[in-house]
Formats: C-alpha cells, sequence, structure tokens
C-alpha cells in the first residue's frame, strides 16, 4: 500500500515539474530530429508587400509578406541547399547592384539571417553542393557563403551568370561574378517525369528529382522532393509567387512580371503545365520560393518537414 502511494506521489511530482514531456513539446522535439529523407525551410530574410503584388485580386491596401528562403534538404548522410536566400553579403551586394529609384519598391528587411549562420549555429557540416532554382539576387544571395561548395544551374543559366544585370530582376555581378564559384551544370535527360520531357535524378532513387521550368529565367528549374512520409514536395522557385497565383493562373501581377519575368510565354506556358500536374496530382504540395503562407505552415529550420 505504502508503494502505490510513493508511486502516485512520484507521478504527481514528476507530472508537475514537467519532466514528462507535454504533448506540444514532445510533437515539436520530434519535428526536430533528423529525418532520412526531409527538408527544413531557411528563412533568411522577409519583405511585406502589397497584397495585389502576389495575389491575383488581391488588395493594394494590403501588406502581407514575401519570405527571402533557403530550403535546406536532406537525403541519407548528404544535405544540400536549394537557393539560399540573402546571405553575408546583401547589405553591400543591394548598394552595388540594386538602382536607387528602385530601392523604395524591392527590399528586405533585417534582421538578415543568412543560411551559412543558421547552419553553423545548428551543428550541420559543410555543404558540398548548392542548386540554384535560378540566379536572380534574392536567391543568389547567400551563394559567396559557401566557398567549398559547388553550385549547380541549368546550363541555360549559365548565359544569364556570363553577363549579369543589376536592378530587381537582375542575377547581379556581385553575386555571381566572382572566380572563385564553383559553378556545376545539371546534365538533363530525355527521362519524362510527371509531365516533363527532360529531368535529372540526382540520387539515383527518385526521390530528388529536378526539371526545367524556363521563363522566368532560361534555366530556371523546379526540384520535387519526395520525403519519408511519402509526400511529394515541388519547388518551383519564382516561376510563380504564390500558390494561390498558380491555382488563379495568374503568376504575377503584370508590371512585376514585366520587369522580373525574362521571357513572358514561356513564363505562362511553364505555369500552364505547372496546373495541368496540379490538377492530375491534386495531393503535391507546391513550394513557390517567397509563399509566407505555405512556408508558415510547414515551419521553419531547425524545425524539418519529414
Ligand atoms: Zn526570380
Amino acid at each position: 500500500m505504502r508503494t502505490v502511494v510513493f508511486f502516485f506521489l512520484l507521478l504527481h511530482i514528476s507530472m508537475a515539474a514537467g519532466l514528462w514531456p507535454r504533448p506540444a513539446i514532445a510533437a515539436q522535439s520530434q519535428a526536430l530530429q533528423l529525418p532520412e529523407i526531409g527538408f527544413a525551410i531557411i528563412k533568411t530574410s522577409r519583405v511585406a508587400v502589397m497584397e495585389g503584388l502576389l495575389l491575383p485580386g488581391g488588395s493594394f491596401g494590403k501588406q502581407i509578406d514575401s519570405n527571402f528562403s533557403a530550403f535546406l534538404i536532406k537525403h541519407r548522410d548528404e544535405y544540400l541547399l536549394f537557393d539560399t536566400g540573402m546571405g553575408r553579403q546583401i547589405d553591400q551586394q543591394y548598394r552595388a547592384d540594386m538602382p536607387l529609384w528602385w530601392r523604395p519598391f524591392f527590399k528586405y528587411e533585417a534582421p538578415v539571417l543568412p543560411a551559412r549562420e543558421q547552419l553553423e549555429l545548428a551543428g550541420i557540416p559543410p555543404l558540398r553542393r548548392v542548386i540554384l532554382s535560378h540566379s536572380h539576387w534574392d536567391h543568389a544571395g547567400g551563394i559567396l557563403d559557401f566557398p567549398e561548395a559547388k553550385i549547380s544551374v541549368a546550363a541555360a543559366e549559365m548565359d544569364v551568370i556570363r553577363h549579369p544585370t543589376r536592378g530587381p530582376g537582375g542575377s547581379w555581378a556581385s553575386q555571381i561574378s566572382s572566380a572563385s564559384i564553383q559553378w556545376d551544370l545539371l546534365k538533363f535527360q530525355p527521362q519524362p517525369y510527371r509531365g516533363y520531357a527532360q529531368s535529372l535524378d540526382l540520387f539515383g532513387d527518385g526521390t530528388v528529382v529536378l526539371v526545367p521550368m524556363p521563363g522566368h529565367t532560361p534555366g530556371s528549374i523546379g526540384m520535387f522532393l519526395t520525403v519519408g512520409s511519402g509526400q511529394v514536395y515541388f519547388f518551383i522557385g519564382d516561376v510563380a509567387w504564390t500558390v494561390e497565383a498558380v491555382k488563379a493562373g495568374a503568376a504575377k501581377f503584370w508590371a512585376a512580371a514585366a520587369l522580373v519575368d525574362g521571357h513572358a510565354e514561356q513564363t505562362h506556358s511553364s505555369l500552364e503545365q505547372l496546373r495541368i500536374l496540379m490538377r492530375q496530382e491534386p495531393g503535391l504540395i507546391l513550394l513557390p520560393a517567397h509563399d509566407s503562407a505555405v512556408q508558415d505552415r510547414l515551419g521553419y529550420f531547425p524545425q524539418w518537414v519529414k
């Protein structure tokens, strides 16, 4: 009898002292455990923009967040980054390559939390590979922070990289012209995948598959990732800025599209192909690089999606 009383007393004390994890904490710590195959969203910065610029039919009086994110992919023992967001040198790069008259319209908010710093803090080993969805400044801003990594791009993107441009829809010399960058060209195969004529199965096991999505830039690419649970995520870079825009079939506000989309017709056909795919596979989860609503729902590094 005394033992039973003692047991209940112990149970009571340990619960009161929080020795037994509460469900929310348990769920969170589970998300922090490393997956076999999964990803984490590294938010490097954000900016509030007029909703009308991001969503068709959106208000120009209301502001919503646009994220500048990098995506950390874990494939068994290997880590790689898809896009970099803003890096350590973004302030100098912005001063060099964003003309004064564009600065009120194209900004990023402090604090900037570069991917490299977030990874080092978490003890993630140095990356050997960074893949760019495309070379625009808000995606390539951190590549100089990964000098030991090869920087993989579609061959078609090298034309842009060899001829950098300034401004909001630019691939900036301050980020991509260093002779020390180890460019690596992705070799797409004539292997159809989910409606795309060409693809590149990165690990040969179908979990990470890259596809060309030209238009926004000539070498824009998307990445399909099948995580441990079997769920498939499709990272689409800047083909569209939000999932809502994809559903509506209107990628970007026309003035913004004119500024940032290199080739309007190609961008439109990449978007149409995406809409066909979404109708065929409604379970697919789309991740536009800047869509804060989708990213907020999935959570941020060091939380993993698995
Ligand atoms: Zn872009």
